[in-house]
């Protein structure tokens, strides 16, 4: 199995998004008060090269989100809370393309979330099945999606996600999964927090497991310090999320990677753990009678 990460240009948020601040109510006025925008940061997207199928994981953006209209301008987010640069080239179906891969062959996309920049690129995959938590697609869609943020009226007019129900029992410390592969080492987990329906995808490669984190944290740092973000309005659960998330990392060596961190390509590249496990110690000598 071979997983790569696919960067869709860059977005800049403001820093209280990224770390957030203050109650529940408040917080998402905290972060459009901001006067600090983050560096650029990523947009990635990955794709896992399956025995039984290719499987995207996000879509990112689309160059479409630099012509003018494209964010309703109504939305105090679009006007005060993001920027983003990203060209026709950096799309992910001619990324896929450029690494010898075909958006025709791509079996599934699951989509951690359905904000802007991770759906961004659901038009490259007309012939994919979506998988979309079913929380997650009934809070994006509709008049009230778009009160959330969310870009409904954007999606391909034939794009028809099949809802997800984490209903397969926990993984560990994360209450809820669904397995995707008939192998069992690609699962989705409810990591609800940034959003209330949103997923990661966890990808168990034996000795590793690689975690596909979307938005549950912008950084490894704040996931390992338990900071929620500030667009969040469930910040304790979004807490609960992220302790459990480290309590994976802590049980066995997880490669955490979120959409924005400036590091997760690094992470990936050099296959390192978000916690450092004990030194194995050397097996107990067998008892011999
Ligand atoms: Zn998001």
């Amino acid at each position: 199995m071979r997983i790569h990460a696919i960067q869709t240009g860059t977005v800049a948020v403001k820093a209280r998004q990224r770390a957030g601040s203050g109650p529940d109510p408040l917080r998402l006025i905290n972060t459009l008060r901001d006067d600090d925008w983050t560096e650029p940061l990523p947009i990635l997207a990955w794709v896992i090269e399956h025995p039984e199928g290719l499987i995207v994981v996000d879509t990112g953006e689309t160059a479409r989100s630099a012509e003018k209209g494209y964010f309703p301008r109504w939305h105090p987010y679009y006007r005060l809370g993001v920027r983003e640069w990203v060209s026709a080239e950096q799309e992910i179906g001619p990324q896929l393309q450029r690494l010898g891969l075909s958006p025709h062959d791509v079996r599934w996309v699951v989509l951690t979330h359905l904000h802007t920049d991770h759906a961004g690129g659901l038009a490259h995959f007309p012939e994919s099945e979506f998988l979309v938590s079913r929380k997650e697609l009934r809070d994006a869609s509709g008049a009230l999606g778009k009160v959330r943020g969310y870009l409904p009226h954007r999606w391909p007019q034939w794009f028809s996600p099949t809802p997800v129900d984490c209903t397969d029992g926990p993984f560990g410390p994360i209450a809820a999964a669904r397995r995707l592969t008939a192998a069992g080492d690609v699962t989705l987990l409810a990591t609800p927090g940034h959003t209330r329906g949103h997923m990661s995808v966890a990808v168990d490669l034996g000795d590793q497991l690689v975690l596909l984190a979307g938005d549950t944290s912008y950084t490894q740092d704040l996931m390992l310090a338990g900071i929620a973000d500030g667009v969040t309005n469930d910040t304790s659960t979004a807490r609960r999320t992220l302790a459990a998330l480290l309590e994976v990392a802590r049980s066995r060596p997880t490669i955490y990677l979120p959409s924005h961190d400036p590091e997760s390509t690094r992470r990936l590249a050099g296959m390192l753990p978000a916690v450092r496990q004990p030194a194995s110690r050397t097996p107990t000598p067998r008892v011999v009678h």
